[in-house]
């Protein structure tokens, strides 16, 4: 596969050969890693890179675009399927592409949107102060208990006096670190009653959400986006979706026949010209190949063993006497909060390295350390399910996390654990092409 690549650029080739070599020989529990199939990277890498699209399938600025609108149209009809919805644009270059669509197209600068806290588990793109949603928007939080039976969990009692007292113009939902279920029927009655349209980004539950095995968003939020990477196990990418197209209640008009326009048509809008240029046909034709993979029932079979893997890992560390942020989880990540343990995640995150047991560090809700430093560290299971690990591997990861973070600095523990990774992902073998 890759031999004109060796031949032509040894130092590139070499370093893709060490990368490979490691995601093979480690452990990844980066919670929003996947690895994609053979399938999905031979799309990726074709001359459909070679082409300029901008426009949609039918309607491009740029001749000669016929095979990659098929392409395209591929890619919408198998999402559309996925989905059971009646719009998508599959364009966004990335998660954050999809979610500055949203943004362009819900509201105006200054506008007051509540999204959950980025300490709690809020994503980047949900109004951090250094990036575009909170510096163009006015951003409000709801978070999770710090007590109580819902402790870990979001009230949706709170979201909705958060939401009675700010009044915003958008809701969103979507977390990169929450690991329970979200009731989108309560937030959908919340935003109704404050006249605010809803937004669910599922970037990390995507692929559970098509598999059928977490609620779904689509019959309820206004728009969802989402990438395509992470547990729907596609090329990197972005999308965004719609359960049912409807009016656009801003009164935006089409230029020409003065028609009051459609949702799809100001969110196709708000990709391309409003924030990208030409789409990455290559990807588009991988989003397609890896859509077809989801949509066939191997796929629900994944699914649901990334959860039972998640919920022996908690349930492993729970035994051990380790605090996992709500008790527990519904998807495919959790949270380890390593106070009572006298650890930070830095050092957590550190250590496991050493062991090659990759995580990250990762605030806890209602931290006391820096975001550098951190209480915890996040864990999830879509990768290590990918590359065949059951339960019962599962709880073996745990026993050597364990392990290395009861003496993170010792070295024959770190080598110990090591061995033992390569031992275990030796006998769950993942890329052959570049080494072989
Ligand atoms: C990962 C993630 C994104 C961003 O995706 P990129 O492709 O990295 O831009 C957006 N929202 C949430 C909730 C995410 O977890």
């Amino acid at each position: 596969m890759m031999t004109s690549l060796r031949n032509s650029d040894p130092q590139v080739y070499a370093i893709i050969e060490r990368e490979v070599a490691r995601q093979n020989a480690g452990i990844e529990l980066i919670a929003s890693e996947n690895f994609v199939s053979r399938a999905v990277m031979q799309a990726m890498g074709t001359p459909l890179t070679n082409k300029y699209a901008e426009g949609l399938p039918g309607r491009r600025y740029y001749g000669g675009c016929e095979h990659v609108d098929t392409a395209e149209d591929l890619a919408r009809e198998r999402a559309k399927a996925l989905y059971h919805c009646e719009w998508v644009n599959v364009q966004p270059h990335s998660g954050a592409s999809a979610n500055a669509a949203v943004y362009l197209t819900l509201l105006q600068p200054g506008d007051t949107f509540l999204g959950l806290d980025l300490a709690h588990g809020g994503h980047l793109t949900h109004g951090s102060p250094v990036n575009f949603s909170g510096i163009l928007y006015k951003a409000e939080y709801y978070g999770v208990e710090r007590d109580g039976p819902l402790a870990g969990r979001i009230d949706m009692d709170r979201v909705r006096d958060k939401a009675l007292a700010v009044r915003p113009k958008m809701i969103s939902i979507g977390a990169s670190a929450y690991s329970r279920d979200f009731d989108y029927a309560a937030f959908r009655t919340i935003a109704d009653e404050v006249n605010a349209l809803l937004w669910m980004d599922m970037a990390h539950p995507a692929g559970l959400i098509a598999a059928g095995v977490l609620n779904d968003p689509l019959p309820h939020a206004h728009i969802v986006s989402t990438t395509t990477h992470k547990t729907l196990r596609g090329p990197r990418g972005g999308m965004l979706l719609m359960g049912q197209d409807f009016e656009n209640p801003f009164g935006k008009v089409a230029p020409k026949s003065g028609r009051i326009r459609r949702m799809s048509e100001l969110f196709d809008a708000a990709v391309f010209p409003g924030t990208q240029g030409g789409p990455l046909m290559h990807v588009i034709a991988a989003k397609a190949v890896a859509f077809a993979e989801a949509l066939v029932p191997a796929f629900k079979d994944y699914a649901q063993q990334v959860q039972r893997n998640a919920a022996a890992m908690a349930l492993a560390f729970l035994e051990r006497g380790y605090h996992v942020v709500s008790g527990g989880t519904d998807n495919h990540l959790m949270l380890v909060d390593l106070r009572n343990r006298g650890l930070t995640g830095k050092t957590a995150e550190k250590a496991l390295q050493a062991a090659d047991i990759t995580v990250n560090k990762n605030m806890v809700p209602f931290d006391d350390k820096s975001p550098f430093v951190t209480s915890g560290i996040r864990l999830g299971t879509s990768a290590v399910t990918t590359r065949g690990f059951t339960e019962e591997t599962a709880r073996q990861v745990v026993a050597l996390i364990d392990a290395v973070l009861q003496k993170p600095s010792d070295e024959d523990t770190h080598r110990s654990v090591r061995n033992q990774v390569r031992e275990l992902t030796r006998q769950h073998p993942l890329y052959d092409f570049v080494l072989a």
